[in-house]
């Protein structure tokens, strides 16, 4: 059993709060995925697990075993980091039956064992190659090869794919996420890419400022944001979000701010009490080009720039008062369709489906949906 179990962990540098009372438990053969912004705690968290670091408080079991004492060898676990480093002087074979010879493995299990994870990676090819000879994907895959050999109960990843091209990291990403569906290991990866997080993770940890701000599915996270900081660091253009107020309105309660009035459903008004100050959130691809439905609220806006990316056409719309265009509280992102013909400063109607509205208190927490 190689579970991994964080129990209340805090780290401290001197002054500086680098994970603070993280909890999280990681199952047998799963992938969670620590997500957060530079400097948020996941490598500190992850060293932490391998033993690298030590816990200023709190308690870490790998297996049901406490390894607070246990020293990183002993761990039985692998760290794959964003840095390859293979012998240059060694073979495509020697780099990865290193770790086996280090350890007196005999030597027919050895070959055994390397034949059938470079088989596992599709490098079976390229055993006799030196790494100057292998592309930055090939060698990617030598490094984790290299790690895998062992068969340890638990990999931990370090941003592995980082130092990466684009096309590359998109290739390697599927070929992680097989590489556990065959190992049936456990695997905690860092990353601050979330379309990593989102592909790859069965469960995906939001950390920032040393918290962890939420664990769930990648769906979890992305429809059901605990919070506004989770629902802002997820999604690319993220949500929008304009603060306000909410008041009596027709039927139900009417959201205010911004220049943006919004009838809110029933749903959502009975989740809230007139007065309340609250942040109303939608993401880009969820506000309609075009008067609304009767499920949906519409509002006018300024086209203040296009931004055509070939699939979709995003739109900068410009709710327009005394506010400042750069503070960027009364301008929504808009995905629309890559044909739809609009000019910069036209003014158009957008329906904010009842549907997808999210509504966060004024601490931040999501209280609608
Ligand atoms: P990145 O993605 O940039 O690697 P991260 O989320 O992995 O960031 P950590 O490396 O865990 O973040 O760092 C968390 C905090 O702890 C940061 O404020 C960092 O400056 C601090 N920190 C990390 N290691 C040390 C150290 N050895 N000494 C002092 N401060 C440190």
């Amino acid at each position: 059993m190689a579970t991994v179990t964080l129990e209340n962990i805090t780290k401290t540098f001197g002054e500086t709060l680098a994970v603070d009372d993280v909890s999280l438990h990681v199952e047998d053969g799963e992938f969670v995925v620590l997500l957060g912004p530079s400097g948020c705690g996941k490598t500190t968290t992850l060293n932490m697990i391998a033993g690298l670091e030590r816990a200023t408080a709190g308690h870490i079991s790998i297996g049901g075993e406490r390894v607070e004492h246990v020293p990183p060898d002993k761990r039985d676990i692998a760290m794959v980091f964003q840095s390859i480093a293979l012998y240059p002087h060694m073979s495509v074979y020697q780099n990865i039956s290193f770790p086996l010879r280090m350890a007196r493995t005999p030597k027919a299990e050895i070959d055994q064992r390397v034949r059938r994870v470079a088989d596992l990676l599709r490098i079976g090819e390229l055993l006799d190659r030196r790494p100057h000879q292998l592309s930055g994907g090939q060698r990617q895959r030598v490094a984790l090869g290299r790690s895998v050999v062992r068969d340890p109960a638990v990999f931990l990843f370090d941003e592995p794919l980082s130092s990466l091209d684009a096309k590359l990291r998109v290739d390697m990403r599927v070929e992680v996420k097989k590489l556990h569906e065959r190992l049936g290991a456990t695997f905690v990866y860092v990353t601050h890419d979330q379309v990593e997080a989102m592909t790859m993770a069965d469960r995906v940890a939001v950390m920032d400022l040393g918290i962890l701000l939420q664990l769930g599915s990648p769906d979890d996270i992305y429809t059901r944001p605990a919070n506004l900081m989770v629902a802002g660091f997820l999604g690319n253009p993220g949500m929008n979000f304009v603060t306000g107020r909410l008041t009596n309105g027709g039927g139900g309660l009417r959201f205010e701010g911004g220049n943006v009035a919004v009838d809110l459903s029933a749903a959502a008004s009975s989740a809230a009490a007139s007065g309340q100050a609250v942040t109303l959130g939608i993401r880009p691809e969820s506000v309609e080009v075009g008067e609304g439905a009767a499920d949906g609220a519409t509002v006018h806006g300024n086209i203040f720039a296009t931004e055509p990316v070939g699939s979709d056409l995003f739109l900068d719309v410009l709710f327009e008062d005394e506010a400042s265009v750069d503070d960027g509280a009364h301008l929504f992102k808009v995905r629309a369709r890559p044909d739809l013909k609009v000019r910069v400063g036209e003014r158009i109607p957008l329906c904010l489906p009842h549907a997808n509205l999210y509504l966060f208190d004024d601490a931040g927490h999501r209280i609608h949906p």
